[in-house]
């Protein structure tokens, strides 16, 4: 049994994947004594933050009221770069494509407007002569988002990391987190190898939220499939010829991005096989029944990139009943704060995650950015 008491912080964060060492960082610039405990490394790809590459946009088809929190993001990744002096976020502009009734392309367009974002209207035939690795069907309609790009996730993981023990954070790691409890003063969390205290605890657990919570009905794990095909013809698919995009049609909806890093185009199809999983028992291989279909989309709409299978990589979504985030207290206490459930889309806020979660477990009002991500509306 482990009863020794470690030491004592303002806030434990537990999990260090894309939210948690965000908000890591955030506390430690606002002076906090903070631990962050991560069950792998840092990074690691057992979780939902690792494949190189995460598409940042402005545009929101999900819901315009993201985009204030978006517009954060972008100003805080751009802080972090410049301390971390390597590149985080590489601008590629973003499409959004679908028939023109569906909410891909209306919601996008919705968002552009809403905001006043810069934006353009393309039919196919447009989208093919400006980026000619396109060949979309012939009723599709996109929105072009200058501001689009992608997000070089383990880098940012280890970037937040960084400015955070320069800051004064302490960071363990290959320590799993147990349980918790509050104590009269603060809360007691029981790791593998000993007990530590704080003030407040944030779970950003990701896909094993459910296991430190008691927000299991609320919280999916599925299993997702990204996929690395060789392009053929490579030059129309660099970053600066090929904007990331979100393309949903009679083949299903489908994500992907320019060739970087490694070679290959890298594409996923949202919410892959809809496969539930344990997140601890999950299949992390791959088989032809997990490319079939992005390989079909593949020759269908980006012929020039329907080479042989590069790479391929196994990642978890964890998804609420709306597909929206879960960012708040945790029910009846004041000390325990939760950034959970980002629905296959939450990479891009990580930066205003971290400086969201991080005011809620210093006692300071939630930006009111974030205040339509709290769980009441799951009440009842
Ligand atoms: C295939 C795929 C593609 C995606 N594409 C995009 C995209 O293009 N754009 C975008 O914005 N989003 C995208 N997402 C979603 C985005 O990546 C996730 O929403 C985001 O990474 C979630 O971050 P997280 O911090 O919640 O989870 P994670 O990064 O997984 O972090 C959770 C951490 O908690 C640790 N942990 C768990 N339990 C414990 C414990 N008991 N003790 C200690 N540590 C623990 C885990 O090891 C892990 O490191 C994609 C996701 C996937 C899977």
């Amino acid at each position: 049994m482990v009863a020794h008491v470690h030491s004592s912080y303002d806030t434990i964060v537990v999990g260090l994947g894309g939210m948690g060492s965000a908000t890591l960082y955030h506390l430690a610039k606002k002076g906090q004594r903070v631990l962050g405990i991560e069950r792998f490394g840092v990074p690691h790809e057992m979780g939902s933050s690792h494949g190189l590459t995460r598409i940042i946009r402005l545009a929101y088809f999900e819901h315009p009221d993201y985009v204030p929190l978006l517009r954060r993001a972008y100003v805080l990744w751009a802080e972090l770069e410049s301390e971390h002096g390597d590149t985080l976020l590489v601008k590629t502009g973003s499409l959004d494509v679908s028939d023109p009734d569906d909410d891909v392309f209306k919601g996008s367009l919705d968002s552009c407007q809403d905001h006043g974002l810069a934006h353009q209207i393309l039919d196919s035939g447009q989208v093919h002569a400006r980026f000619p690795g396109y060949h979309l069907w012939p009723e599709a309609m996109a929105v072009f988002q200058p501001d689009g790009g992608f997000l070089v996730p383990e880098r940012c993981i280890e970037a937040h990391v960084k400015a955070a023990r320069k800051r004064g954070a302490e960071v363990r790691t290959g320590l799993r987190v147990l349980g918790w409890e509050e104590t009269g003063s603060g809360v007691r969390v029981t790791t593998e190898d000993g007990v530590v205290e704080a003030g407040c605890l944030v779970l950003t657990a990701g896909a094993w939220t459910a296991g430190l919570t008691e927000l299991g009905r609320l919280l999916e794990v599925e299993r997702q499939v990204l996929v690395w095909f060789e392009a053929p013809e490579p030059g129309l698919f660099a970053p600066e010829r090929f904007p990331v995009f979100n393309i949903r049609g009679p083949m299903g909806h489908y994500y992907g991005f320019p060739e970087y890093g490694i070679p290959g185009v890298k594409v996923g199809k949202y919410h892959h096989l809809s496969e539930v999983v344990d997140p601890d028992d999950v299949d992390r291989e791959t088989g032809p029944a997990d490319e079939l279909p992005i390989r079909a989309f593949m020759e269908s709409v980006l012929p020039g990139a329907a080479g042989a299978t590069l790479k391929t990589k196994v990642c978890l979504f964890t998804n609420t009943p709306d597909e929206h985030f879960i960012v708040d207290r945790l029910p009846g206490t004041d000390r325990v704060v939760v950034g959970a459930g980002y629905s296959g889309h939450g990479f891009k806020f990580a930066s205003v995650m971290g400086e969201v979660l991080a005011a809620l477990a210093a006692g300071e009002e939630a930006p009111g950015d974030a205040a339509f991500l709290s769980m009441t509306r799951f009440a009842g």
